[in-house]
């Protein structure tokens, strides 16, 4: 079996599916439709399918080793801008992620390895997830049992920073650790024309924001890499009042738990300490969202092999400070995360993921399918 040509041969039923996910999309832990059809396929190709909620696990063949594949299913809260025939028909929503591919290229690959069970010597594990975007629908899965028995993993993302029809495989941290912090600051309102009568926290709201500038500028070791961004401020409702409170929202990346951790304890520290300097108070909230995403060295190259084996495009992709709840299964599992070129200057495919109109270049969904089955196929040899 040649996992190319047979995903060549399905290529048109992989692109379907695609569209078919795509009119009708499904926002985090609600994919009844999306999840219904993989599993009524599933079934009838002979899977043993476990539930998890909107999630399934879906086993097939025996043996000692088990690979698992993975696939997200959710959508966006997005209207849709493309002008096309398989254009989203829910109001609002939108799978602007690709997640309608991953769900179309790994059903492709679970019809293949299927066909073909003979031929592989042990479990391969099918691990369509629920809520990516937000949602840890990873950890579900997990609780689930999606990560029972299981060798390795392996899960791609179609990736608009990559030609169309690469494979991008990276070794180390490929996307990074995510969180959240949110600040209160807490003054004293009062007259606008009276300043000295209040504690205004609007100044030190200021401050805060510029000081966490110099978080990364002069915390953070040079070598390493960090974000600190605040993403939304809000006080005040007229020109004259000086408002009580002031609350601050922001996001934070970093590749290294030690870097988070840093990060974390000097969002914190900042907020506090220049409230408190103005005579002001702070309520802050710093929280974890998702770990890095961090492929196994031996697994990438594996990764690597396999493409070079099956005569697969593939390249190095740089790393984002976006965030993938792969990371999860990563944590406990060596495997890795790969990317799937799918920007097409010529078909108009450029704009980025979570865009109004963000599209894929669907004539190379086929080969993430291909890779998917090589890849199972060469692990469990
Ligand atoms: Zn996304
Ligand atoms: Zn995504």
């Amino acid at each position: 079996m040649d996992p190319v040509k047979e995903a060549e041969r399905i290529k048109d039923q992989i692109i379907a599916w695609r569209r078919d996910f795509h009119m009708w999309p499904e926002l985090k832990y609600e994919e009844e439709r999306t999840s219904k059809i993989v599993e009524e396929h599933l079934r009838e190709w002979g899977y043993r399918i476990k539930r998890v909620g909107t999630g399934i696990i879906a086993d097939i063949g025996e043996g000692e080793k088990t690979i698992a594949l993975r696939a997200d299913m959710d959508a966006l809260p997005v209207q849709e801008e493309n002008d096309v025939p398989y254009k989203s028909r829910v109001p609002g929503k939108m799978h602007a992620c690709g997640h309608d591919a991953h769900t179309a290229m790994l059903l492709g690959a679970g019809k293949i390895i299927a066909e073909h069970i003979d031929e592989f010597n042990g479990r391969v594990r099918l691990v369509f997830q629920p809520a990516e975007e937000g949602g840890n629908g990873a950890l579900k899965m997990i609780e689930g049992g999606a990560l029972e028995g299981v060798n390795a993993i392996f899960g791609f993302h179609v990736w608009m920073d990559l030609p169309s029809g690469v494979i991008g495989i990276r070794e180390g941290p490929f996307l990074a650790g995510a969180g959240f912090f949110e600040a209160k600051i807490i003054g004293k309102g009062g007259h606008g024309a009276s300043p000295h009568e209040t504690v205004d926290p609007i100044p030190i709201a200021s401050e805060i924001v510029l000081a966490l500038q110099t978080v990364v500028s002069r915390n953070v070791d040079p070598k390493e890499t960090a974000v600190v961004s605040v993403t939304a401020i809000n006080g005040g409702t007229t020109f004259n009042v000086i408002p009580e409170e002031v609350s601050l929202k922001g996001t934070f990346r970093f590749y290294k738990n030690e870097v988070g951790d840093l990060l974390k304890k000097r969002i914190k520290e900042i907020a506090e300490g220049v409230s408190s300097a103005h005579g002001a108070k702070a309520e802050v909230s710093v929280q974890d969202l998702t770990p890095p995403t961090i492929n196994d060295p031996d697994m990438a190259q594996f990764a690597r092999e396999v493409a070079e084996k099956y005569g697969l495009r593939h390249g190095e992709v740089p790393p984002t400070m976006g965030a993938e709840d792969f990371a999860y299964y990563l944590q406990r599992v060596p495997g890795a995360f790969l990317a799937l070129g799918i920007r097409n200057e010529e078909k108009g495919i450029v704009y980025p993921h979570h865009h109004p109109k963000f599209d894929v270049d669907e004539d190379v969904l086929h080969l993430g399918t291909a890779m998917e089955v090589a890849l199972a196929r060469e692990f469990l040899r």
